[in-house]
């Protein structure tokens, strides 16, 4: 199963863009035949070829626009102002002028992220046993030295040399190749290609490519002028811990590296057993360099990370056969340079193909791929994107980034890293804690191994006070042949070779091949780490769920699936005698005690429009006691998308919105039991 991704809506979207490109391609065909013509002083017929590249460009020039008039309609007003209004999302600090990058989530926003994550506990936590932690925000210099957060968790920073704001250059560079896209739109598909290629790249150049690339793009800075060279600008929140001052500490980036520190503490609650993973839900803090797209990149933000611990050698996944036929969007690296297409691939024939480097990297893409579509995100537009290799951190051995696309276009929403053993490396040298995992070979095996010896006086002499580190890194090497022989080959060869840091000579130790019998092999396990951005997640569904209605476009809907919906259902009167009150205060008290949570509006406004306001808050279901109720103890039903209602007896609502909740009924089930009413929506 693998071919290029055309379904649902979007196929027709993606036929009009085939046609596009091919058109594109013909463009750039025939204007260097126009140009050989024109060179050999061809006559008539270059005229003939003018014509012919002329209507093609016409031709190409009237798919774009019908591309750009038939992709999907986003209201951003409608939405922005739905969003604000209904206090999903508001800015922080508000009355005070606000804070660049921080946001302040209100009640339905709130209700909204509880659901997603108390789903994503029961997806990944609890399916898999996982050990879960909440480590604390204030983390200690040391601990970030050693990730290499100081030294590296760093942007590309320019300023405008007059006013001396701030901009992040990778960013500046990608919005240049936007617009010179935008602008002509009869580009060659070749020269465009040519553009995204360097887009896609952006964030990986070095500041000298990038500077350079800032002027060949005629990037200028608000004042006109040039921008400043660029720099490296470090993201972390610096502060102090304790009342000295002198002891450095950050907000934490991510909440992965208080997992890495307590591997030792897991492992041994985990009862020695590999592979296992630890989670964490909390929030991380950046200084993002220029704060935009709303939500998408904030200051403060709520993570969930899995750090997933496995033997180096042995990547393979217990439940892979449970995701193995899982359909996944892949844009892998050879097609981002290439085709510039995405493949629908199975997780399995992705691994079976080497697309993905390993089952357990594939396992968690597919999981993610699930939760996607259980929270209700639209699974047209998610897609996965591999890292370039120019993208990846040298240790890393393969990234997959969850993308969702929004009205920003694609945005990152989960990273899926291969970090090999780089995190339990580095903290178990920092602090000579051994982060290894051991596992029982039997019946015990004959390993090879190098034989050391070690001239300890010539170590000495050149290591000083750091000659025990050198020394222990060449032993715990040496444990494996197959580690030993890359440092064996290079001082044979070389007559040196680097151990951790340190340029070892050959005359500081000798070795021979050998062997030893083992029932156990240490190793430091490799880390399998899906990273979730909650903040990012939340603001895709918005815009995912929100629509207008057909007939009206004032009236905004947002399709929350029941089980996420910050509220599960609305109770209404239609009037306002008391005896109609006390049913519907019943009611309500009836759902709320099955952790239905309701909301009652008990408002004079016309039935429809409170239907209507119900509906901006994505409630799916809507009760209304009427008249009739109170004769024979009926109500009425409404389900929010299709606004279609059934007449119900009042002590069937909970259980039946209960059962709906927990997957037991649909509502199309629910109305094949009930008479359907035809009433008055208003929506
Ligand atoms: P990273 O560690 O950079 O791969 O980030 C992990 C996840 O955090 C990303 O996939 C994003 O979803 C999220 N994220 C990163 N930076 C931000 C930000 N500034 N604002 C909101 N979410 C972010």
């Amino acid at each position: 199963m693998a071919e290029e991704t055309k379904d649902g809506p979007l196929e027709d979207m993606s036929a009009l863009q085939d046609q596009l490109d091919e058109l594109n391609a013909q463009i750039t065909k025939q204007g260097s035949h126009v140009r050989q013509l024109k060179k050999d002083g061809a006559g008539d017929a270059i005229t003939e070829a003018v014509a012919k590249l002329q209507e093609l460009k016409v031709k190409s020039a009237e798919l774009s626009e019908k591309l750009e008039s038939d992709a999907p309609k986003f209201n951003r007003k409608s939405f922005d102002d739905l969003v604000l209004r209904k206090m999903f999302v508001v800015p922080s600090f508000e009355i005070h002028g606000g804070v660049k990058g921080l946001y302040d989530l209100g009640p339905p926003a709130c209700a909204l992220k509880a659901a997603m994550i108390d789903l994503w506990r029961k997806h990944f936590v609890l399916a898999e046993n996982m050990l879960e932690m909440e480590c604390t925000c204030l983390t200690p210099h040391a601990v970030l030295k050693t990730s290499g957060h100081v030294d590296r968790f760093t942007d590309l920073m320019v300023k405008d040399p007059e006013s001396d704001e701030c901009f992040r250059a990778d960013k500046l560079l990608e919005d240049a190749i936007d617009n010179l896209i935008e602008e002509n739109p009869t580009m060659s598909t070749e020269e465009k290609d040519k553009h995204l290629k360097v887009q896609i790249q952006a964030d990986a150049f070095s500041p000298e490519e990038l500077d350079k690339l800032l002027l060949e793009y005629n990037c200028k800075a608000p004042s006109g002028q040039n921008y400043s060279p660029s720099y490296p600008f470090n993201l972390m929140f610096k502060t102090s811990i304790g009342p000295e001052g002198t002891a450095v500490g950050y907000l934490r980036p991510e909440t992965a590296q208080g997992l890495f520190v307590n591997f030792r503490r897991l492992l041994d609650l985990n009862a020695n057993k590999m592979p296992f993973a630890a989670a964490q839900i909390g929030l991380g803090f950046r200084n993002e360099i220029a704060p935009r797209s709303g939500l998408l990149r904030v200051r403060e933000f709520c993570m969930g990370e899995i750090e997933h611990f496995v033997n180096p050698k042995d990547k393979s996944h217990p439940n892979f056969s449970s995701i193995a036929d899982k359909g996944l969007v892949l844009f892998g690296r050879d097609d981002q340079l290439g085709s510039g297409k995405t493949k629908l691939v199975s997780a399995g024939e992705a691994v079976k193909t080497g697309l993905i480097n390993n089952e357990t990297l594939a396992y968690f893409m597919a999981r993610t791929q699930l939760y996607m579509e259980k929270i209700g995100m639209d699974p047209k537009r998610l897609r996965f994107r591999q890292h370039l290799k120019t993208e990846m951190a040298h240790y890393a051995a393969d990234c997959w980034d969850l993308e969702i696309q929004s009205s920003y276009g694609w945005v990152e929403c989960v990273g899926h890293a291969d970090r090999a053993c780089y995190d339990l490396d580095v903290h178990g040298k920092a602090t000579k804690t051994p982060m290894v995992a051991t596992t029982r070979v039997d019946p015990p095996q004959e390993i090879e191994i190098a034989k050391l010896t070690l001239d300890r006086k010539a170590l000495g002499k050149t290591f000083k006070k750091e000659q025990r580190v050198v020394s222990s890194a060449l032993e715990a090497l040496a444990e494996d042949w197959s580690t030993f022989e890359p440092i064996a080959t290079a001082l044979e060869k070389e007559g040196k070779a680097m151990v951790d840091g340190f340029e070892v000579t050959k005359d500081m130790v000798t070795w021979a091949k050998t062997s030893k019998r083992v029932h156990e092999i240490k190793f430091t396990p490799s880390v399998i780490e899906p990273s979730f951005g909650m903040g990012r997640i939340l603001y895709s569904l918005l815009e995912h769920s929100f629509y207008q209605r057909e007939a009206d476009e004032q009236r905004c809907v947002m399709r929350f699936t029941p089980q996420v919906a910050p509220s599960k259902c609305a109770v209404l009167p239609i009037s306002s005698s008391a005896e109609t009150n006390a049913v519907v205060d019943q009611i309500a008290a009836e759902l709320m005690e099955s952790d239905l949570s309701t909301r009652v509006d008990k408002s004079s406004a016309a039935l429809g429009r409170r239907y209507a306001r119900s509906d901006e808050l994505g409630v799916p279901f809507a009760v209304t006691v009427d008249f009739q109720t109170l004769a024979d103890e009926t109500v009425t039903l409404r389900e929010r998308d299709s606004t279609r209602q059934v007449r119900l007896p009042k002590a069937e609502v909970t259980p039946s919105i209960f059962a709906i909740i927990h997957n037991r009924l649909t509502w199309e089930k629910l109305t094949a039991r009930y008479p359907m009413v035809t009433v008055e929506d208003g929506a």
